[in-house]
């Protein structure tokens, strides 16, 4: 399990959200046996919607980032619900690329390459809210940045880290967005600049703080009087069952379905989020296709 704190300052001009999510990151790097670098790309993305899930105000409401990128990992999704669901996965887990010379750090732009990035907002209306911008470096943390400015016109810091241990166990995982409201002063700009630039990368910030999210808080808006609003768990956890898939096969109509039907007589679903296997015989299958045409009479 992890968690999110959502912190206001007192004049209520900067937002401030802390995740840790070592628990969250380590599950999926389980689930999807994830290379060093990729472990780090996914946790970075699980991380981010995992704060921006928390944001959300009905419980139905989900948020999904994809990173399109043309590099190894092929694309990136991770999705997350206001209850605290999270759940990602990457077209190729395994892609992996050598430690960076010139930082020393994973390299995940290098894995995700060029592309952009895209953001769903489903909140219940017949169309979800959708922005996308190109990304700026590859590391998400600037490209989620960079879709604040873009998209919601707010300017934003944002740090995303994932640590992984040489034996590809998760040492530590977490990361922060700052917002500034538009009210928001000169000096508190100039303090919390200062504040970041102390900063020696997320990732030791939680390393130091032996993952106790209050202290990154503290630590991130040292001279300002926050207020916590709010402490939220968050788990990874995938929602597929049976039922959705049944849903989801009878949803492509009857003549797709009387085409597996012939060809194949079965059909084997694996979901992406959790790799859990559902076979569907001849039988389940004609069951669908009676539902399908019901639907489409
Ligand atoms: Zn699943």
């Amino acid at each position: 399990m992890g968690y999110i704190l959502r912190a206001i300052d007192k004049s209520e001009q900067i937002k401030i959200s802390v995740a840790i999510t070592t628990d969250v990151v380590q599950e999926a790097s389980t689930i999807h046996n994830t290379s060093k670098t990729a472990s780090a790309a996914l946790g970075r993305v699980l991380t981010a919607a995992a704060i921006m899930g928390s944001w959300q105000k009905n419980e139905k409401d989900s948020l999904t980032i994809t990173i399109n990128g043309n590099g190894p990992s092929g694309r990136v999704v991770a999705t997350c619900k206001n209850d605290g669901f999270v759940k990602g996965f990457m077209t190729n887990p395994s892609a992996d690329l050598p430690v960076r010379e010139s930082d020393g750090k994973l390299d995940v732009s290098g894995i995700i390459g060029q592309g952009d990035m895209t953001i769903v907002m489903d909140v219940g209306l017949k169309k979800p809210y959708s922005g996308t911008v190109n990304l700026v470096t590859g590391e998400i943390a600037e490209d989620l940045a960079a879709y604040f400015l873009q998209s919601d016109q707010i300017p934003s810091a944002v740090g995303l880290g994932v640590l992984v241990d040489t034996d590809y166990s998760i040492k530590a995982a977490g990361g922060f967005i700052i917002q500034l409201m538009p009210g928001a002063e000169d000096e508190q700009i100039d303090k919390l600049e200062e504040n970041l630039s102390k900063l020696d990368g997320i990732t030791s910030l939680i390393e130091k703080c032996n993952g106790d999210g209050e202290k990154i808080l503290e630590i991130l808006m040292e001279g300002f009087d926050v207020k916590i609003l709010e402490k939220r768990d968050v788990f990874y956890r995938c929602d597929c069952s049976r039922e959705k898939v049944i849903d989801a096969i009878v949803s492509i109509g009857p003549e797709e379905i009387e085409n597996i039907l012939v060809e194949d007589k079965k059909a084997d679903v694996t979901c992406h989020f959790c790799n859990a296997h559902y076979h569907f015989d001849e039988d389940d299958l004609q069951d669908m296709l009676d539902k399908a045409k019901e639907i489409n009479s």
